[in-house]
């Protein structure tokens, strides 16, 4: 049955219109819980068929699943599904659920849930740990039987879409983001998450609109009736909008995709300010694939290759050929125009079970980016720099370390890679001898030592999700403290001050790669702050330029300056919001 007209507040992550109907992807994660269902004595017998189809379903998902994994890994890594595959033929268990469909008439849902249930609460009950740990792989099971049985998706199975949908989800991994076939989906609208998460900066680069901060009960109580438009810019969810509604929301569709193509017409011009000043616009790539866009779009380089994605869902690590010929792909597209790759940054949201198989209470403060490299990965490391060393040689090639928080990170690395240029040049390859190396500034640490990283350096790029995130001490994947990502804080301000002052004493460059670089308001705070480049999303570079182009640095500059002397976002915001209110009204709401 549909639901009733409505319009929820959620949080806008990623801009745009998307209107139609939805698939619901259920988190294997969080338990979905049947509701009580009470079948007729007439229907026992179809409803046990249900159960029995859906159980040789699961047997058989899990046996390739099983296959899939031996081929692919080690063949210890594919005895879970052994034991999962157990579950599913537990005579005992089979024969509760179909106990409570035929005696208590529950409906099949509802019967395997409250036996399954049972099941794992006794096992989570036991003192020993490794029994304790089964009630897991009890609800793992339960649940693929579930969507089994309700048609509904679960992760990691292939999305089979008759039409274009959108997603409604308690939450999507970057892994599963980057699965989406866009061909097959419209939008996404979850739970969990914030603008920085990673799920949404993919959104972004896939041109894909996106909301997070949904209600949780939400994906369990929409159906394929229901039809739904994701504002992505104004962060509303409309569930069985009128039909007034819906028509003002394909208009703003219509008008916003007018001014679009018009800015991006002018991707020829000069990123130039009114007084003559020339702001770098380079473009963020997540994946090789998108390099056409990154061209289009008119961008000076590539300020940040995230070379996660390479390494994601994939059961081998690639290896050193593959990556150098990557890169060295890249380089040959970039056309001598500067390609920053940055270092593995697993960890975090940005989960990798095949190198990091820590669990940790904090990812994100935990063993990420450059410590794992450092410490526990090394050989990872390794390979990256020695193929991008040898790629180097093709292009414009410079490389960043992520979340670096201490100057002894750095030192380690330069010897790195000091050693791997001596190797490369005994086994007679060519290498890149002069690398340009830049940290990103991401930590509250690394921005305060700015001044003392600067001169081991050739330059600084500003990771701000994560720099906000650290600063504000706000997790970047938790939709409740979303409301505290306030950018213009001028405690961001400030940290950014510090990494420009030390830049320009040391006489390195600044560039921003975090979402701000895309925000319309934060521009002008930024390049009037003295950043010298602002890396985004490819989509975002025609709106960024027509800021830059409708203002003068000087205004930029007091705009600044202003903003750093408030004592809170808001105040700061304000005065940006009135600048661009002046000067280019036409971006304020796109
Ligand atoms: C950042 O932290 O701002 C950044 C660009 O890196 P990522 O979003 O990949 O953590
Ligand atoms: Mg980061």
């Amino acid at each position: 049955m549909a639901l009733p007209t409505q319009t929820i507040q959620a949080i806008a992550v990623s801009p745009g219109i998307a209107i139609g109907r939805t698939t619901r992807i259920i988190d294997q994660s969080r338990h979905w819980e049947p509701q009580l269902h009470k079948i007729t004595a007439d229907e026992v017998d179809s409803e046990l068929s249900r159960y029995v189809a859906a159980l040789a379903l699961t047997r058989t998902q899990l046996i390739n699943l099983r296959k899939e994994v031996r081929d692919k890994l080690q063949a210890q890594d594919a005895e879970i599904f052994d034991a999962h595959i157990m579950i599913v033929d537990d005579h005992k268990l089979n024969a509760e659920v179909e106990k409570g469909i035929k005696t208590d008439h529950f409906s099949a849902e509802y019967a395997l849930y409250i036996t399954s249930e049972h099941v794992a609460n006794v096992f989570s009950a036991m003192p020993d740990e490794y029994l304790r740990e089964r009630s897991a792989d009890i609800r793992d099971v339960t649940s693929r039987i579930l969507s089994n049985l309700t048609n509904i998706q679960v992760p990691g199975q292939e999305l089979d879409l008759d039409a274009r949908r959108i997603i409604v989800a308690h939450s999507l991994s970057p892994s599963e983001t980057a699965e989406l076939d866009i061909e097959k989906v419209l939008g996404f609208a979850v739970e969990t998450g914030s603008v920085t998460s990673h799920a949404a900066i993919l959104a972004r680069s896939m041109h894909l609109p996106a909301i997070v901060g949904i209600p949780p009960e939400l994906p369990e109580q929409l159906t394929a009736d229901d039809k739904i438009i994701i504002d992505g810019f104004g962060g509303k969810l409309v569930i069985n909008p009128d039909a007034r509604t819906e028509e003002a929301y394909r208009l703003k569709k219509a008008e916003v995709g007018q001014i679009r193509s018009r800015l991006e017409s002018e991707s020829e011009l000069q990123p130039e300010t009114t007084d003559g000043f020339i702001v770098q616009l380079a473009a963020n790539l997540d994946s090789p694939d998108k390099i056409a866009e990154v061209k289009r779009c008119g961008a000076s380089g590539i300020g940040l290759f995230r070379t996660e994605y390479l390494f994601m869902n994939r059961s081998t690590l690639p290896n050193e050929e593959e990556q150098f010929e990557v890169y060295k792909k890249i380089l040959a597209e970039c056309d001598n125009a500067p390609l920053i790759v940055r270092t593995l940054d697993v960890g975090g949201d940005k989960f990798n079970t095949n190198i990091y198989r820590a669990n940790e209470q904090n990812p994100f403060l935990g063993f990420r980016g450059i410590r794992l490299c450092l410490h526990e990965r090394r050989d990872i490391l390794e390979t990256q720099l020695r193929a991008l060393l040898r790629a180097g040689v093709f292009g414009n090639l410079k490389i960043m370390l992520p979340m670096v928080s201490s100057i002894r990170e750095v030192i380690e690395v330069r010897s790195i890679v000091g050693q791997l240029q001596h190797q490369l040049k005994s086994e007679g390859k060519e290498y890149v001898s002069d690398l340009s190396l830049g940290v990103m500034v991401e930590t509250p640490a690394a921005a305060l030592m700015a001044d003392k990283l600067a001169p081991l350096v050739d330059f600084f790029s500003i990771g701000s999700n994560d720099l906000v995130q650290y600063t504000m001490a706000i997790d970047r994947g938790n939709e409740r403290v979303a409301y505290l990502y306030r950018p213009s804080h001028p405690a961001i301000l400030e940290l950014i001050r510090v990494c420009v002052d030390a830049a320009r004493k040391h006489n390195i460059w600044v560039s921003v790669c975090g979402q701000i670089a895309a925000d319309v308001y934060m521009v002008p705070l930024l390049i009037g702050l003295g950043v010298h480049e602002l890396s985004m999303t490819p989509s975002s570079v025609a709106v960024v330029r027509r800021v830059i182009r409708s203002m003068a640095m000087y205004e930029m500059e007091q705009a600044a300056q202003a903003a750093l002397n408030c004592t809170n976002a808001t105040d700061a915001l304000a005065i940006a919001e009135v600048l661009i209110n002046q000067r280019v009204p036409e971006v304020a709401n796109i």
